[in-house]
């Protein structure tokens, strides 16, 4: 029998619904395998956090988080937090940081069921989620940024060696698996050094790859070309900031925003994350889609087959990813897709489902 202790933050905004939703899920496809055991443990972040603890990212949580093999993190609403929380990194650029979840995967495919504006994809971003052009990440003390004078404020980009070396070997691994093809993104034309950097180690640790083939883009063009034909692209490494705002594009691309999945992880951790953030305008109306989170969660189950070598976890992830799909195919879907069902009748249509075809897999 293999245990696995599971943390759940279910953070703000549409946070609780889509969390909670994804849990029933999971416990559900997770009832058939009797070798798995899944333990979860709820730890308070973000508003809870700050009533809780005084803070949205308490040492409480970080510690208990040590004791898991990994994490379902909601998203959390920091532009809502009283002043003296803003100052410091938010939730989940903190757990990041002090966890060194270096490599952030953003993957955009098309699905049965659901309208893609741009057509055919099936794609993987790798964002380097340590440095980059999001400065509070880049101190050891402190938040990468100077406010000089009133009216004059310098905001720090940070690009090593290390950093880059390794989200692209993450990247030119994946491709290995895929379609053989990475596409490197930067703006090396302007930001000389730092982007320089960056293209030019992608490109020294693709010499390492050589059956991969490498194109580049600067990020402008490369938000036009994923618009216009996005079914060219499989890998996609690039910075922080690039990495977080290509992949709202092609999240909304192939669907919504509400479906696009991404884990964070290092060799020994990782943190299922929906790409979107929490939603305010929507919070606490039953509306949310929980795809997003529910697909994280998935990978972070394929990541935990992998690193524990355990195939029955794989498994179950397919279970849990055909369950959804095979609910959306059917129709059942919430209303940014075009559905009726609401948050909680979404998921209850495909724990339903879940239960339904135990005997099919
Ligand atoms: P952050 O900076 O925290 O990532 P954001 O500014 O990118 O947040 P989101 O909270 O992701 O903004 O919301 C952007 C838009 O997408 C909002 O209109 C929101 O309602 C919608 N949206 C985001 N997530 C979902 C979801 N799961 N289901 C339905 N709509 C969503």
């Amino acid at each position: 029998m293999a245990k696995y202790k599971i943390g759940v933050l279910y953070g703000d905004g549409i946070g609780p619904e889509i969390t909670k939703a994804t849990v029933e899920v999971l416990t559900a496809a997770a009832e058939r395998y009797k070798n798995t055991e899944l333990e979860f443990v709820d730890l308070p972040m973000g508003w809870v956090g700050i009533e809780e603890h005084g803070d949205p990212m308490p040492q409480y949580t970080k510690d208990a988080l040590k004791e898991t093999h990994g994490w379902i993190m909601g998203p959390h609403d920091s532009a809502a937090y009283p002043a003296e929380h803003k100052a410091n990194r938010n939730p989940s650029g903190e757990l990041r940081h002090s966890f060194d979840l270096y490599s952030n995967v953003r993957p955009a495919k098309t699905m049965p069921g659901i309208e893609s504006v741009a057509g055919e994809a099936d794609l993987v971003i790798f964002r380097e989620n340590t440095e980059g052009y999001y400065c509070d990440r880049n101190m050891f003390v402190g938040v990468g940024e100077w406010h000089v004078t009133p009216d004059v404020v310098i905001s720090s980009g940070v690009f090593t060696r290390q950093a880059i070396e390794r989200i692209a070997h993450e990247a030119f691994r994946m491709a290995m698996k895929r379609r053989k093809k990475v596409t490197i993104v930067h703006k090396a034309n302007v930001i000389k050094l730092g982007m320089g950097l960056f293209l030019n180690v992608c490109r020294e640790v693709a010499q390492q790859y050589p059956e991969v083939t490498v194109d580049d883009y600067h990020i402008d063009a490369m938000a036009a070309h994923l618009v216009r034909r996005i079914k060219d692209f499989d890998v996609i490494v690039t910075e922080n900031m690039y990495g977080d705002i290509l992949s709202d594009l092609t999240g909304e691309l192939v669907g919504s925003l509400g479906l696009a999945p991404s884990i964070n992880t290092n060799d020994n951790l990782a943190m299922a994350q929906a790409a979107h953030g929490s939603a305010p305008d929507i919070a606490g109306k039953n509306i949310a889609n929980p795809m997003g989170i529910m697909f994280s969660t998935v990978m972070f189950l394929d990541w935990l087959s992998a690193r524990h070598d355990d195939p029955e976890v794989f498994q179950l992830a397919r279970h849990m990813e055909s369950s959804i799909m095979a609910t959306v195919a059917e129709g059942i879907c919430t209303r940014d897709l075009g559905g009726s069902a609401s948050t909680n009748e979404f998921a209850a249509a495909i724990v339903e489902r879940t239960k339904r075809t135990y005997q099919e897999v």
